[in-house]
């Protein structure tokens, strides 16, 4: 899942990014409204954490920009305790939900996962499954019928989008996007190698849910 935190408080924007990057999230920081508000309109995020008072533009502008170019990304507004007002227009703005600071660290995870959490579902954020398979976040590993193996990094990252979106050719591009971020310079084949990685592993522990290959475009799980 990916994170976009934008916040002008470097220390704190550093504090919350390095969290987010050890509870699994990919994160993008961005330190003032103008750079935050272009990433946020990028639409790749399931989640923008935005403070309101911001250089350049501030978080209230932004959320209107994002809601105004319809984008239904959940934000989470971290305001400060005087800024009752900022709270009221922040909900009315359409931010999802708010944080006071000081906050503790436990409290914005678990609202970052309630807001994207996805409708209905019936969560344990512990793991993600599909059709027999299970990713557990805790063990880092994907398991079937009691096999269980390990991945590295990137192949979590790349296998939890995968099973997010079961059943959907998911772009290249998009896995790009999500995972290495808009300026990186991975080149395609470096996607086949870690899905090659991917697919020895979920043969390894039995499972018939495959990474089929869209010839051209991209991946799906099936
Ligand atoms: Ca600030």
């Amino acid at each position: 899942m990916k994170i976009l935190v934008v916040e002008d408080e470097a220390q704190l924007a550093d504090a919350l990014t390095e969290i987010l990057k050890r509870n699994k999230y990919i994160v993008d920081t961005a330190y003032n409204g103008i750079d935050g508000c272009d990433s946020a309109l990028t639409g790749v995020y399931d989640c923008i954490v935005l403070d309101v008072m911001l250089p350049g533009m501030n978080g209230l502008e932004i959320l209107r920009n994002i809601r105004a170019e319809k984008l239904s990304t959940p934000v989470l507004l971290l305001t400060a305790r005087s800024e009752v007002e900022d709270k009221i227009n922040g909900l009315d703005c359409g931010a999802d939900d708010y944080l006071t600071k000081p906050f503790v660290t436990g409290e914005l995870l678990a609202r970052i996962r309630a807001l994207t959490r996805r409708k209905g579902e019936i969560f344990d954020e512990s793991k993600l499954t599909f059709n027999g398979l299970e990713l557990n976040k805790n063990s880092n590993s994907v398991i079937y019928n009691g096999n269980d193996v390990k991945l590295s990094l990137k192949e979590y990252q790349i296998m939890e989008l995968l099973m997010a979106n079961p059943r959907q050719i998911l772009p290249k591009e998009r896995i790009i996007e999500k995972i290495w971020g808009f300026e990186s310079d991975v080149e395609y084949n470096n996607i086949e190698v870690y899905i090659s990685f991917l697919r020895k592993k979920l043969s390894s522990i039995g499972t018939d849910t495959q990474i089929r290959t869209a010839r051209g475009i991209g991946y799906s799980l099936e």
